[in-house]
């Protein structure tokens, strides 16, 4: 027997009309490291993607399922793309302007971008490619910065601000079926090639409703979202569509993303709520330790996309700042754990729950899969593969204009679950716990090593700053940690007293005897650690690396 429920399809174009009519007073403010930011409502925003999509189609050609891609930060025009684009039902994907020029030119290759929406700011970025980018066939450029770079490039320019004067505030948005691509993003692709992810109407629709909520994000028209996740980093942690669902006020850093203007644009705009890497918040605690600044308005700062050391969550503790760990990935949309604990327990009870990755909303389904293949139990000791299914994970990566979706075996089971690559337990009430990548483990005479385990250790010493461990073979035992440490600004601790002080935490037969000294951690382009490189500067004996007896 059927429903007799109505089937609206999940379309962005809702979540769009939604917040320029019912919030339309609540605002984007763009820090422009002037002495005001820039500020326009989710009125002028929408109404502005209306008359984005209008140029778009009548200017430039743009029809259904073209990509148009961005190479922009996090800024109010970034926010009109984002709603204009998969709304007229074209396909927005968000170029991470991090990654090295030849995969910036696969992923817009691939995915056979017609139109780049790009910040003049980064046009010295964009010119020198365009010559290998043949289907790229107009660059639209919005805010400061040299138009000349662009000169002789064989593609047509326009003045974002130019395409939208006098245009019409009405456009006819199709009623698109909720399926349909909306927004693309490439994984950064630390192996192989970057491979593509195809968001749909429909999962970024549910995604934003997920996000929204208390067990999430818990985002309302009272707040300020401080959004520092860059807006290439999968749809900034879907925040754009999330807030104009309940009006949040969004901050958007722009290029202003060291920590003394993200220090000081909290202590004026005073947010509720920000999202971002650990990299930010370690640099964040460096600056305010250094030159204090009030950052006690943020209620609920969200931190994924790597593991957050619970040294990093204890010192915003202390400085009145409640962080909030998350898990996800690209294929994720990212949501897939916070680490919200249960209710009715104390602060002491609450922090073995606070450091896990989180427990899984009821849109995320997960299964823990052993080295054999078979499912184990959610009993806080069983370490295996985590794979997840749900409406907002991905089935399968992109395979270009002319190619299908693939599924490679190594990303998909036979079953049709993601698996993720990351190893960790779940407890029997659902909290993740991730120990390591399944690439990053560390083998140890048949044993696992966990290097984030490891690292966690590392830097909740008052002397280290950043610490990364990886795998490094090893005759005897086959693999073994190496400690690449950062050390604060005159740290007098020798090798001898960080072993020492690992051994009050860690059992002794995991603790590394090769260390080394370095000055800073190499970053992947989201600002996670590159142990790839790491790995390889070892394997080069570029490393200067001292081995304890
Ligand atoms: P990306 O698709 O680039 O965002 O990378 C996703 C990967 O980042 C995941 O598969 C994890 O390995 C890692 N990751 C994300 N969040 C966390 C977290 N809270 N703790 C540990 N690893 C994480």
């Amino acid at each position: 027997m059927l429903s007799t429920m109505q089937d609206v399809p999940l379309l962005v174009t809702r979540i769009l009309r939604h917040g320029m009519t019912i919030h339309g007073k609540s605002q984007v403010t763009t820090w422009t490291g002037e002495a005001e930011p820039h500020r326009r409502s989710f009125a002028e925003i929408g109404a502005r993607a209306t008359r984005l999509a209008g140029a778009l189609r009548d200017e430039l050609g743009v029809q259904q399922d073209d990509r148009v891609a961005t190479l922009m930060w996090n800024n109010a025009e970034h926010v009109e793309a984002y709603f204009a684009i998969p709304s007229m039902g074209a396909v927005l994907h968000t170029l991470n302007l991090r990654l090295p020029p030849e995969q910036l030119v696969f992923i817009v290759n691939h995915a056979a971008d017609r139109v780049v929406l790009v910040n003049g700011t980064l046009l010295p970025l964009l010119a020198p490619l365009l010559p290998h980018l043949p289907t790229i066939e107009h660059v639209v450029v919005t805010g400061i910065g040299d138009r000349s770079v662009l000169d002789g490039a064989n593609v047509r320019v326009h003045e974002y601000e130019e395409l939208l004067e006098g245009r019409s505030d009405s456009y006819d948005w199709p009623e698109l079926d909720e399926r349909q691509a909306a927004a693309m993003c490439y994984t950064s692709g630390t192996t192989g090639e970057p491979k593509g992810v195809v968001y749909s109407h429909r999962s970024l629709y549910l995604h934003s409703m997920q996000v929204n909520m208390a067990e999430s994000m818990g985002l309302t028209d009272k707040d300020t979202t401080l959004v520092v996740v860059p807006q290439f980093h999968v749809n900034a942690w879907g925040l754009p569509h999330a807030t104009f669902m309940t009006g949040i006020n969004m901050l958007m850093p722009d290029r202003f993303l060291q920590p003394a203007p993200l220090a000081e644009m909290i202590e004026r705009e005073r947010p509720s709520h920000a999202a971002a890497v650990p990299t930010i918040w370690q640099g964040l605690l460096a600056e305010v330790t250094a030159n204090p600044r009030d950052l006690t308005s943020m209620k609920q700062v969200t931190i994924g996309g790597a593991a957050c050391p619970p040294s990093l969550m204890e010192a915003y503790d202390k400085l009145g700042v409640r962080v909030c760990h998350a898990w996800g990935m690209t294929e994720t949309s990212p949501l897939g754990t916070m680490a919200h604990p249960p209710a009715g327990l104390s602060a002491e009870e609450e922090w073995p729950y606070r450091i896990t990755q989180g427990r899984f909303p009821a849109g995320v389904e997960a299964r823990l899969v052993g080295p054999g293949g078979d499912l184990l139990p959610w009993d806080g000791s069983s370490a295996g593969e985590l794979e997840v299914r749900g409406n907002w994970i991905a089935s399968a990566y992109y395979g270009g204009a002319s190619g299908e979706p693939f599924t490679p075996e190594d990303k998909f089971s036979a079953d049709g679950w993601l698996k993720t690559g990351d190893v960790g337990v779940i407890s029997p009430d659902g909290y993740l716990t991730l120990t390591d990548r399944a690439k990053d483990v560390i083998k140890s005479g048949g044993e696992w090593i966990s290097s984030v385990e490891l690292e966690n250790a590392l830097m909740a010493h008052p002397e280290v700053a950043e610490a990364a461990v990886v795998a490094v073979p090893d005759e005897k035992w086959g693999e073994r940690p190496l400690a690449t440490v950062v050390l604060k600004e005159g740290a007098t601790v020798d090798y001898t007293g960080l072993r020492e002080f690992l051994s009050h935490s860690i059992a002794k037969w995991q603790l590394p005897e090769r260390w080394t000294i370095i000055a800073a951690v190499p970053k992947t382009s989201v600002g996670k650690f590159d142990k790839k490189v790491i790995r390889q500067q070892y394997a080069d004996g570029a490393l200067d690396v001292t081995k304890l007896a």
